[in-house]
């Protein structure tokens, strides 16, 4: 397999070569999209830094690259008629009981990282959020469901030089085990740990960060729940409410033809078949339940899963 590196100068080039004609939307950065929807009494709201249109191959091994043809359902939402995958990165806020809570934090502004088309961002996320009605100052607490760079990135913004918290009154929630997964790659410098030294380091200087357990609670309507796998830490965070149920579910899911194929594994996976398993396990116990799925990198983000013939797929709403 190809480097991180190599992979993703390849899909910068195959992305830049691809038709514009092939796209039925506006792929691009900064879209300015926000979309709401409510869980009982939480309101959720996600804002879109970007939804762009990517090769199968190096997201997904090149040997399913077809597989997308099987499920007419994925076009044109998830996947571009010519089999280019739709990758959207956005954060969610959910508000409840005067709580303000940011999932995810996306790629960020002025970031330098090795995949290219990540490097460098210049988009109006934070006006967007702002705009949506949430001023960064209003934000009060900040929950990243892993630590991976597109899920960490606005935690921080460029301020005269320095990288400083970009939500000042926010208490920024870590998993603790996956704290001690960056901790490891910070000593063992193989990987890219940029994002760690300016996207969670600043925040843990600022005195802002507070380590969490796998089955933390937020609140009584919102808890995290263990969901490994994509990385050793990863959670899900679970929604209640008046009768009603939802799971922001991180990078469980990529794309929603992991519901159909759930043994399909991102690159970007570090424990391939812990991955598979949390898949399983999420279709097995949600699947044709009334229970919804927020997916970040959805590019229509919120669904359910329900039953196809003799499989199951996303049924956005
Ligand atoms: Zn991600």
């Amino acid at each position: 397999m190809s480097s991180p590196r190599e992979a993703a100068h390849a899909a910068q080039q195959a992305s830049s070569a691809a038709p514009a004609s092939e796209s039925t939307h506006d792929y691009r950065k900064g879209e300015s999209r926000v979309g709401r929807w409510s869980i009982g009494d939480v309101r959720v709201t996600s804002v879109m830094e970007s939804a762009e249109a990517i090769p199968w191959s190096p997201q997904y091994p090149p040997e399913t690259a077809d597989h997308w043809k099987k499920y007419d359902w994925l076009v044109p939402r998830y996947v571009t008629p010519t089999g280019q995958i739709i990758m959207a990165v956005q954060a969610f806020v959910l508000e409840a009981d005067g709580r303000r809570i940011v999932v995810d934090t996306c790629v960020g502004n002025e970031k330098a990282r090795e995949i290219p088309h990540c490097s460098g961002l210049q988009t109006a996320f934070l006006e967007d959020l702002s705009s949506a009605g949430f001023a960064p100052e209003t934000i009060d607490t900040v929950l990243c469901t892993h630590l991976h760079f597109d899920h960490v990135g606005w935690n921080t913004r460029l301020v005269n030089g320095r990288w400083e918290p970009t939500f000042p009154k926010a208490r920024y929630l870590f998993g603790r085990r996956e704290w001690e997964y960056c901790e490891t790659l910070l000593r063992e410098k193989t990987l890219d740990v940029r994002h760690i030294l300016d996207s969670i380091q600043p925040v843990l200087d600022a005195g802002l960060a507070e380590f969490v357990e796998t089955n933390h609670r937020l609140s009584d309507e919102m808890w995290l729940e263990p969901s490994h796998g994509h990385t050793p830490g990863h959670v899900s965070l679970h929604i209640s409410s008046r009768g009603q149920e939802a799971i922001v579910t991180g990078d469980v899911f990529h794309n929603p033809i992991q519901i159909a194929e759930p043994e399909i594994c991102s690159m970007m996976c570090v424990d391939k078949e812990m991955s598979r398993n949390t898949r399983r396990q999420v279709i097995s116990r949600h699947g044709d339940t009334a229970t919804r799925l927020i997916a970040v990198h959805f590019n229509d983000p919120v669904g359910r899963i329900v039953r196809d013939t003799n499989n199951w797929r996303f049924s956005p709403e």
